[in-house]
């Protein structure tokens, strides 16, 4: 499940995407409105955090006036909690609003029963040639056989997979994959790539992680 934070403190922004990581979340963070659209226009997400005050506009109304549909299902995250802001961030078509400061537990919780709602689009099953991901259920197969990966090489494979075909950067991995407060050694990226090839390959599904020197990886089909 892929979740576009928009927050524009990068702390904080951090910290939500590095607890959502750990409870089988993948996010990516939008510092500002401006980064947000850039995101939108290339990604698909399953549900958007949206902060209210951001440095370039209000999120409420940026909300409701975007004219861009459709958006993923919004769960507003801001320090105004009065009535009035809650019924107009939900009036702006938000799905659920969440007062800061918030347990991440809760704000899992909350993603989950959005995503459960009637009219949500349901989580497809990502495939690229005999793999396939499971976003619902995490789970990895290689020709319908689960392979047994850690969550970092589940987070990784599924990076991989929605942009297959694609470069993937080191450092979008980086960030999608490691915490601010996590030191990430020169070689960590590079070990998690190596076992993750390792075990696909031992799965059967041939040569398909390649590394692009000085760049990235990039998942083909074989
Ligand atoms: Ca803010």
């Amino acid at each position: 499940m892929r979740i576009l934070v928009i927050e524009d403190n990068l702390r904080l922004g951090e910290l939500i995407a590095q607890g959502l990581y750990e409870r089988g979340f993948t996010c990516d963070v939008a510092n500002s409105l401006g980064a947000a659209e850039g995101a939108l226009a290339v990604a698909q997400f399953d549900v958007m955090l949206l902060d209210a005050g951001l440095p370039d506009g209000d999120g409420v109304e940026w909300l409701a006036t975007r004219a861009t549909r459709p958006l993923p299902p919004t769960i507003i995250l801001t320090a105004r909690d009065g009535i009035d802001d809650r019924i107009k961030g939900l009036d702006a078509g938000a799905d659920d609003y969440l007062p800061k400061p918030f347990a991440i537990d809760e704000l899992a919780a909350r993603i989950r029963a959005v995503l459960r709602r009637p009219g949500v689009r349901q989580q497809s099953v990502i495939e690229v040639g005999d793999l396939t991901f499971d976003p619902a259920a995490m789970v990895a197969s290689v020709m319908q056989r689960r392979i047994d990966v850690s969550r970092r090489e589940l987070g990784l494979l599924e990076l991989l997979m929605r942009r297959a075909g694609q470069v993937v950067r080191r450092d979008q991995i980086e960030v999608a994959l490691y915490g601010f407060d996590e030191p990430v050694t020169p070689n960590a990226i590079e070990a998690a790539v190596s076992r993750l090839r390792r075990k696909l390959e031992e799965a059967g599904a041939g040569n398909v992680l390649h590394t692009v020197r000085g760049v990235g990886y990039l998942l083909s089909e074989s």
